[in-house]
């Protein structure tokens, strides 16, 4: 009953695939982290509710 189960999460930068376990979790690295934080400042993410398409939380898109 032990699954080591990996959720896989996007990067919300980079749409680059990140795990719970990274230390810039929800990102992919420190760098994303930096940059979403930019975003927030300068005010980009005033966009008024973009949908997220379902067809992007699917999982199978393994880029090894
Ligand atoms: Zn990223």
């Amino acid at each position: 009953m032990s699954e080591a189960k990996t959720i896989r999460f996007r990067c919300p930068v980079c749409r680059k695939e990140t795990t719970r376990d990274s230390e810039d979790f929800p990102f992919c690295s420190s760098r994303c982290r930096i940059i979403d934080l930019g975003r927030w400042a300068s005010d980009e993410y005033s966009i008024p509710g973009e949908p997220v398409s379902p067809h992007e939380l699917e999982p199978g898109d393994d880029s090894y």
